[in-house]
C-alpha cells in the first residue's frame, strides 16, 4: 500500500474513530490515561492503522512518506497516540530501529512496535541542579561500573511518559562520555518524585522528575558503546524534531478547518465573521503558514532521504514550522472569541500544545543560535 493510502486509512480512523474520544474524562491534564490509550490502540489494530509508519516486515517509511502518515494522525490530539506514532514512542522505535542489537530489539523494541509497550527518554535533568538542559553537555547523571555491569545515580526532568512506561532509554556520563542505556520499566531504582503540571496535556503519562538511585544494568543494556550517546542521540534528533513538526501540522490543520467552520457560520454586525476583513486576513495567514510549514517538512524530509543527519536543516524546520504553528494556533482562537479559549473544541488544546513545542526538542533560541555559530564558521572559512 502507498504512504497516500496508508494516510487516508489513517485519517478517516482518526476523524471518524479517535476525534469522538476527544471529550472523553480519560483525556486527563497529564495525558490520556492508560486504559484510554489501550482502548484505542485495540480500534487501531482492528483497522489496520497502528504503528502505520513501520510496515509488518519491519520496513519503515522514508521521511517524506511518514510526513503525509503523521500529518493525518495528528489531525486529533489523541491521534498520534491512538495509532502509536506519538513522542516519545516513535522517536525511540527509530532509534532502536537504527542502532539497537538484535536481542535488544526483542527485548525493548518489539513491544513498543505492536503498541503494547510505552517507552520514555530520560535526558534533561532538573534547572534546580545546574542539569542538562538546552545544554546537554551539562549533563550529571552518573554511569559507575559494576562488576561487568553498570550502576547509574542521578535525577531526570520533564520525562515524558516515565509514568507508565515499560521501556526506557536513560543518557548518563560514564568516564568514557554520555552513554545510553536501556531499561525495563518500572523498577524500583526509578522513582517518579512527581509529575509536573504543564501547559499541554496529550501524552500519556505527562512529564515526569524521576530521582534514579543506584539502577544496575548489564552490559549488554548499553546501547552503542561507551561514550556513544551523544553521537546515537544525533540519529534519533533530527527525525524525531520532524515528525512533532509533522504532527502537529496535523493538529494546526484540523484547528484552522475548526476556525474556519466558526467564522462562515457565526454572524456579527450583519454579515458572516470572514466577511469582516480582520477575520478574513487571520485565516488567509494562516492559509499560507499552513502551506510554509508543510514545504519546510518537505524539504527537511528530502534532505534526510539522503541519508544525511539533517541538523542544520531539522533545526530551521523546527524553528520555522514550531513558530508558524504558533502564529496558526494564536488566530484560531482569536477568530473564535470567548469559544476559542473554551473546552468545546480542541483549539484551545492545540494553542497550549505547540507553545509548549516551541520548547522541547530545543528552543527557538538554542537552534536560532547554533545557527548563528554556523553562519560565522562559514563566513571565516571563506576568508
Ligand atoms: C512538554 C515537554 C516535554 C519534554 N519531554 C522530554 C523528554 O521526554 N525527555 C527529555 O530528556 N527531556 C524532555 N523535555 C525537556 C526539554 O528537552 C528541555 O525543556 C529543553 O531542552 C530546554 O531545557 P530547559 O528546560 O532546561 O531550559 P534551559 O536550558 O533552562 O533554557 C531556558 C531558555 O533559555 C534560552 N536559551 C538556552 N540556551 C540558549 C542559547 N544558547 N541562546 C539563546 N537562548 C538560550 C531558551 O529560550 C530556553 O528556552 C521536555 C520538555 C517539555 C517542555
Amino acid at each position: 500500500m502507498s504512504a497516500v493510502a496508508i494516510a487516508a486509512k489513517v485519517e478517516a480512523f482518526v476523524r471518524d474513530v479517535v476525534a469522538p474520544y476527544e471529550r472523553d474524562p480519560r483525556c486527563g491534564a497529564h495525558g490520556p490515561s492508560d486504559d484510554l490509550v489501550a482502548e484505542l490502540r485495540a480500534k487501531a489494530r482492528a483497522a489496520g492503522v497502528l504503528t502505520p509508519h513501520i510496515l509488518a516486515d519491519g520496513t519503515h517509511l522514508d521521511h517524506r512518506e511518514v510526513a503525509v502518515v503523521l500529518h493525518a494522525a495528528g489531525l486529533s490530539p489523541l491521534g498520534p497516540v491512538a495509532v502509536n506514532v506519538a513522542a516519545p514512542d516513535e522517536g525511540n522505535m527509530y532509534l532502536l530501529g537504527k542502532v539497537a542489537t538484535a536481542d535488544q530489539k526483542v527485548r525493548f523494541l518489539a513491544p513498543i512496535l505492536a503498541g503494547e509497550a510505552r517507552s520514555a527518554f530520560f535526558m534533561t535533568e532538573p534547572a534546580t541542579d545546574g542539569g542538562a538542559g538546552s545544554d546537554p553537555s551539562m549533563l550529571q547523571t552518573l554511569a559507575t561500573r559494576d562488576g561487568n555491569g553498570w550502576r547509574i545515580d542521578g535525577r531526570k526532568a520533564f520525562i515524558t511518559g516515565a509514568e507508565g512506561a515499560k521501556v526506557g532509554i536513560v543518557m548518563a556520563k560514564a568516564e568514557e562520555g554520555a552513554s545510553l542505556f536501556l531499561v525495563d520499566l518500572p523498577d524500583p531504582a526509578i522513582r517518579i518524585e512527581r509529575v509536573l503540571d504543564t501547559i499541554d496535556c496529550s501524552m500519556p503519562g505527562g512529564h515526569a522528575v524521576v530521582a534514579i538511585e543506584g539502577l544496575k544494568v548489564t552490559a549488554d543494556q548499553m546501547l552503542g558503546a561507551p561514550g556513544d550517546g551523544f553521537k546515537l542521540a544525533q540519529v534519533r534528533l533530527a527525525p524525531a524534531r520532524l515528525t512533532h513538526c509533522m504532527r502537529w501540522l496535523g493538529a494546526c490543520t484540523r484547528a484552522n478547518e475548526i476556525a474556519t467552520d466558526y467564522a462562515n457560520r457565526r454572524q456579527a454586525f450583519g454579515k458572516p465573521l470572514i466577511d469582516h476583513e480582520g477575520v478574513g486576513f487571520m485565516l488567509a495567514e494562516n492559509v499560507i503558514d499552513l502551506k510554509q510549514a508543510e514545504l519546510m517538512i518537505a524539504w527537511c524530509a528530502d534532505v534526510l532521504d539522503t541519508g544525511a543527519l539533517g541538523t542544520v536543516e531539522s533545526s530551521m524546520a523546527k524553528v520555522a514550522v514550531s513558530e508558524a504553528l504558533m502564529r496558526i494556533a494564536d488566530r484560531c482562537v482569536q477568530a473564535m472569541g470567548g469559544t476559542g479559549v473554551s473546552g468545546d473544541t480542541i483549539v484551545e488544546q492545540v494553542f497550549r500544545e505547540v507553545r509548549a513545542f516551541r520548547i522541547y526538542d530545543g528552543p527557538t533560541e538554542v537552534h536560532k543560535w547554533s545557527l548563528a555559530k554556523k553562519i560565522k564558521r562559514d563566513w571565516i572559512a571563506a576568508q
